[in-house]
Order: structure tokens, then C-alpha cells, then sequence
């Protein structure tokens, strides 16, 4: 990789080597495009969705007062807008909303959208081969000792930062599957030990997420029988991430935010591999159309995404081939080269990327449970960053007195308290 003409060809990459905090504007944003999915895709993984709802509300209580929907709430969040503003010393007109991920059943984190949804269409597939189960079936019939002993002969495979194994392993186990997670050096050990308590075989690697998706990936392709959900590259993830479009569409309705030309809507995402704010955003341009616009927010040593798409190389290139040492507080975007799809797939969807230092992922991390009472993990918040970045490109394009905002905040509610205390602290003393 020659450096000099990587920067000649895309001056962003100098600033990206010296891990500076900037907010990048994709050149490509709204140019027509022909995708590999579809509208019809989206609807398609909201009816499996769908089909599972009776298995989810059996087998997860905590799923029965949504009957059995995973689905996270619209939360205003104007008391965290006010301790935002102050600390970082902006003027941001409209309202701030928090799309709590953080609370979605199961695994507390954006990853029981596609990790969970791409298990349940592999489950459903080998329960239809097998002749047990038709699309009409009532899905609760899945928790009988049957289709137990039918599942315990095959694997589900993953490699994740975390959160992605435990929405996989928690479900994948309880329908009877032996689930294998390769685990960076990354991960939480709070992480590795739940997936271990849940009946999870967890394989941990020194190297980073790269190493060892890729070692998991070499390891199920020698048997035949172990399925490998493949962060970096699949399209049944993404399309799982996606559905999420059509939930919000419901929510902003009821809560009356209005997406127009006069109300644009600005919807704030970290990235890690890119998997699943690339979901999110496409099901959103489907869904809602040209008036909501998306922002990816990374790490500064970790920018693996608007390294990708600023270079064109996407997936050809890593952070480290820049020599950012990959490093962050933010565990589950602790990704150093960016997933096969989601570079392309963004390529004229996203409006641009902002990144951010750690620092005031902790310090959000602390402020928002001090204003609004809510626990995530400083992943979670880094929309909150993009959000302070864009300011200044978005209120020369677009009318923000009468704009919302969505941060997507992407995960928390596992995150244990001791653990919690400890980030918390961090970040109380930076603000
Ligand atoms: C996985 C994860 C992300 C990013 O998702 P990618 O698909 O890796 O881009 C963001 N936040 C949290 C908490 C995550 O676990």
C-alpha cells in the first residue's frame, strides 16, 4: 500500500493517520444506484420476524408484552439535548431523539436485530427441510424436544466484538444449536463469561476482530454441518437490521414527527464493521425516502469505514495498513477493516461520517445517564458525536429549525452494574 498516493488521491486519509477528529461529506450521496436488495427483502425479513413472534413470546417472557416483536423504544430526549449543547458549546435547533437499541430484548444491542433474525432463517430453513414445520405452523411448536435433538446436529458459528455472539449464542442455544464464538481481544470479559454461562463455546483470540472472524470463518468451512454467520459480508444480517425501518415509520407516526422536505430527519449511527447502521440506513432510505439522511459515527483510531469508502478501497484496505494502532473504549466498534458489503451498499446512501475521540463517548456515556436516567455502553453514543460535526454542513443545507434528530443508541441493558460504575466514573471526569 503506497501511502503518498493514497492521501494524493484522498487528502482525508492524512488527517485519518493522525487520528484527527473530522466529518467527512461522501461525494457520491443521492447519485442513483442499483442495489442487490430490495424493498421486498425488508418486507420479507419483517414476515420471518413475524412467523417467530409466537416461538419469541414461549420461550422469552420478557418478549410477551410487545407479543413477541423485539422492538426498542422512541425516546425524546430534550434534558440530554440541554446537557449536549452546554458541554460542548453548540446551538443545535430542533428536538434530539434516542432510538434505544440499549433496551431491545434479548441482548440489549442493535445485534438482536440481524445476529437473531439471521439464526431464525437458518432454523426455519432446516426445520422445513426436515419436513417438521410448514410457514403456517404455529413457531412456538419449535420449543418441543424434537426439534431440539433435529437442531443439536448442526453449529452456528460467529466471530464478534460481543454483542453479536451474545444475541446469536443466546437464542441459537435455546434452540438447540451448538454455537461457537471467535472473540477478539477486544471483547469485554463480562461478555465472554455470560456467552460461557449460556452454554456458549467461546475461543479467544490476541489479534484483532480480523484475526479472528477470519480463523472462525477458515475452521466452520471445514465442516460441513457448522453454519457461519458472516459479520463481515451478510446480506441476511443486513436485511435483519433493516426491518428496523419499518418499526420507525410506525413510531414516528404515533409520535407525530413529520419527515418531509421541511422536516428532514438526521439519523446518527456508530459503525464497527458497518453491517448494521448499512442495514439500518438502507431500510430507512426504502422505507422513508429521500427526506431522512444518515451519519455513520467511528472511533478516531479505529476509522474503518470512512477509510473504506473515502478511498474507494472498502474492504481492501484496514486502519492498521494506515498505522492507527485500532485502539478504543468503544469495544463493539473496535473494527479495523470494514465489512465486504457495506462500503458498496452506502455508496450513494450515506451523507457522511463523523469521528470522534473516546473521550466523549465516556463523557456521554456519563451525561446521559445524569440527565435522562438511561444506561448504555459508550459504543452506544457515538452518534451523539456525529451529530456535534454535522452541524455545521447540515444548517447550510437543510432547514434544521423545523428537523429532527435520531441518535441510535446501540446497546447497554446487559452491560453489568460494577462495569457500568466504572465507566461512568470515566466519563464524570471528563465533564
Ligand atoms: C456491533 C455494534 C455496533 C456497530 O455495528 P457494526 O455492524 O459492527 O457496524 C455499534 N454499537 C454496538 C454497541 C455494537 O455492538
Amino acid at each position: 500500500m503506497d501511502i503518498d498516493s493514497l492521501i494524493k488521491a484522498s487528502p482525508i486519509v492524512a488527517d485519518l493517520m493522525a487520528a484527527k477528529e473530522v466529518f467527512w461529506l461522501n461525494p457520491d450521496y443521492g447519485d442513483s444506484a442499483n442495489l442487490p436488495v430490495s424493498q421486498a427483502d425488508i418486507f420479507d425479513a419483517a414476515a420471518r420476524f413475524d412467523r417467530f413472534a409466537s416461538y419469541f413470546v414461549a420461550e422469552f417472557p420478557e418478549t410477551a408484552p410487545s407479543h413477541g416483536i423485539l422492538e426498542s423504544p422512541l425516546t425524546p430526549i430534550p434534558k440530554m439535548k440541554i446537557t449536549l449543547t452546554q458541554l460542548e458549546n453548540y446551538s443545535l435547533p430542533g428536538n434530539v431523539y434516542l432510538k434505544e437499541d440499549n433496551k431491545l430484548p434479548i441482548s440489549g444491542s442493535i445485534k438482536s436485530r440481524g445476529g437473531i433474525y439471521e439464526v431464525l432463517k437458518f432454523a426455519e430453513k432446516v426445520a422445513i427441510e426436515a419436513g417438521m414445520l410448514t410457514y403456517l405452523d404455529d413457531y412456538s411448536i419449535l420449543r418441543e424436544d424434537r426439534f431440539k435433538e433435529l437442531f443439536s446436529h448442526y453449529g452456528i458459528s460467529v466471530g464478534s466484538t460481543g454483542n453479536l455472539a451474545l444475541s446469536i449464542g443466546i437464542v441459537a442455544t435455546r434452540l438447540g444449536f451448538k454455537v461457537k464464538v471467535h472473540m477478539s481481544s477486544d471483547a469485554k470479559t463480562w461478555k465472554k463469561d455470560l456467552l460461557r454461562a449460556k452454554g456458549v463455546k467461546v475461543i479467544e483470540y490476541d489479534g484483532s476482530f480480523t484475526a479472528a472472524i477470519t480463523a472462525g470463518r477458515k475452521e466452520a468451512e471445514k465442516d460441513p454441518n457448522m453454519y457461519f454467520i458472516d459479520d463481515e459480508g451478510s446480506y441476511d444480517l443486513f436485511l435483519g437490521y433493516s426491518v428496523a425501518a419499518i418499526r420507525l415509520q410506525k413510531q414516528l407516526k404515533d409520535q407525530n414527527i413529520k419527515v418531509d422536505a421541511h422536516h428532514p430527519l438526521f439519523v446518527y449511527l456508530p459503525a464497527g464493521v458497518g453491517g448494521s447502521p448499512s442495514g439500518v440506513t438502507f431500510g430507512l432510505k426504502e422505507i422513508l425516502g429521500p427526506n431522512v439522511h444518515a451519519i455513520f459515527a467511528e472511533p478516531t483510531h479505529i476509522s474503518s469505514v470512512l477509510l473504506g469508502m473515502a478511498t474507494g478501497l472498502n474492504d481492501k484496505i484496514s486502519v492498521y495498513d494506515i498505522g492507527l494502532d485500532g485502539k478504543t473504549e468503544a469495544d463493539g466498534l473496535a473494527v479495523g477493516r470494514p465489512s465486504r458489503i457495506a462500503g458498496k451498499l452506502m455508496k450513494t446512501l450515506l451523507l457522511g461520517i463523523g469521528t470522534f475521540d473516546d473521550e466523549r463517548v465516556l463523557a456521554y456515556t456519563a451525561a446521559l445517564w445524569d440527565s435522562e436516567k438511561i444506561k448504555v455502553e459508550p459504543s452506544a453514543t457515538a452518534g451523539f458525536a456525529a451529530l456535534r460535526q454535522a452541524q455545521g454542513y447540515l444548517s447550510e443545507h437543510y432547514p434544521m429549525e423545523s428537523a429532527n434528530h435520531i441518535i441510535w443508541s446501540t446497546g447497554g441493558m446487559l452491560v453489568p452494574d460494577s462495569e457500568y460504575q466504572t465507566i461512568y466514573q470515566l466519563g464524570k471526569k471528563i465533564i
